[in-house]
């Protein structure tokens, strides 16, 4: 039997060791907490259109082939536990002044390069869609293919799909890969993964995030996500089955996951802004993650020697990249090359000092 360590049991190292265990391998994953980290705190945004950018190409390219990937993903997921992990089918981002209206103008004649035509809504546009928006909002961006998902609804399914499938679990942190006797290793510790692999081009990039619950006789919740930037921050509704989460700061914060009262000031302020009965919601969760980001957005997957393929590096859009990210992975496992891996490739950071493998170091 081919053995394989998985190091890491956030929704990366759980999809990677639930696809290679239904395709043969042996599996362990490593964690002394699983599902603990940015995991479980993300939005669960599935938004490669309307977060793009011109100039991030690449990263389109790749977001927008995991969404596709995402409704065969989001169905094997709903076959193991019965439930569907869709939570919104749509993303509107919205403008409060010109020049945002602008940017998404911009941003909707970038896309249409690509084959992706999303409408640009006027201020009347948004209001029929979303009546409960401010008055201030005068346009919008309607992404009508970008879906949303739970993302801890996603954890248990992988949980449950890792235990179908046979997938052993220990509550265990690695302290060095080649202390692993495995025929081979996937490195998908998230923002930590550089601990164990020092010169990855991973880091910390903290996040915080609010759960807010609706309350009775309160207006209900827009049902797709909404987007917008408030005073230059990004800020993001995102429906639950029971209210929102409301989405998210970032800083350059090293490893620091406290939540801070500025933090939150500023996500409710935001939000006020562009849902104005928002206060009215019970508060009923702050957290903060570290997402493991990457200097070009796009995630590490690829042999980084003989033995250890990364999984890492997911950034802000791990739950978007995940439906690609667990077939892709599985495949490099068998020394495949998949296209879309080359645009992952941990070998793009000509830094990284090659090891006679092929691999970096
Ligand atoms: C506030 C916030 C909002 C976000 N919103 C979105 C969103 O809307 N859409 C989206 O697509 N993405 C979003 N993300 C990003 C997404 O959450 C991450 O990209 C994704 O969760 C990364 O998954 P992971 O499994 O690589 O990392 P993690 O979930 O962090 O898991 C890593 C695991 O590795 C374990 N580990 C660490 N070191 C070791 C070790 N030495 N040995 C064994 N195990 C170890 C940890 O315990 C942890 O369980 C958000 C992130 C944050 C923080």
């Amino acid at each position: 039997m081919r053995t394989l360590a998985v190091v890491g049991g956030g929704a990366v190292g759980l999809a990677v060791a639930w696809q290679a265990a239904e395709a043969g391998w042996t599996v362990t994953v490593f964690d002394p907490a699983p599902g603990s980290g940015a995991s479980h705190v993300a939005g669960g945004m599935l938004a490669p259109l309307s977060e793009g950018w011109p100039g991030e190409d690449r990263v389109l390219e790749f977001g927008a082939a995991a969404l596709a990937a995402w409704p065969a993903f989001g169905e094997r997921l709903r076959a193991v536990t019965g439930e569907s992990v869709f939570v919104a089918d749509e993303t509107l981002t919205v403008a409060l002044d010109g020049a945002d209206a602008a940017d998404l103008r911009t941003v909707a004649d970038w896309l249409a390069g690509f084959g992706h035509d999303l409408r640009v809504l006027d201020r009347a546009g948004v209001r029929a869609l979303e009546p409960a928006l401010a008055r201030t909002v005068r346009a919008g961006l309607r992404a009508d293919t970008e879906l949303a998902v739970d993302n801890r609804r996603v954890l248990r399914a992988l949980r449950a799909g890792c235990a179908a499938a046979g997938v052993e679990m220990r509550a265990q942190a690695v302290a060095a890969l080649d202390e692993l006797p495995h025929d081979r290793i996937v490195l998908a510790a998230g923002a930590r993964s550089a601990e164990l692999w020092p010169g990855l081009p991973v880091r910390p990039v903290k996040g915080e995030i609010l759960r807010l619950r609706h309350r009775p006789g309160v207006r209900p919740a827009p049902s797709r996500v909404i987007r917008a930037r408030v005073h230059g921050r990004p800020v993001y509704l995102v429906p639950r089955e029971d209210g929102l989460v409301l989405g998210a700061t970032q800083y350059e914060a090293g490893f620091d996951t406290t939540v801070t009262v500025g933090g939150v000031r500023d996500l409710i302020a935001d939000a006020e802004t562009i849902l104005p009965g928002i206060g009215e919601y019970e508060l009923a969760e702050a957290n903060a993650g570290s997402r493991p980001g990457t200097p070009d957005n796009l995630p590490l997957l690829g042999p980084l020697d003989e033995r250890v393929v990364a999984a890492t590096g997911h950034g802000r859009n791990g739950m978007l990249t995940l439906a690609l990210t667990a077939t892709l992975v599985p495949a490099l496992l068998e020394d495949e090359s998949p296209a879309l891996a080359e645009l992952a490739a941990p070998q793009r950071f000509p830094a990284l000092r090659l090891s006679s493998s092929g691999g970096v170091r």
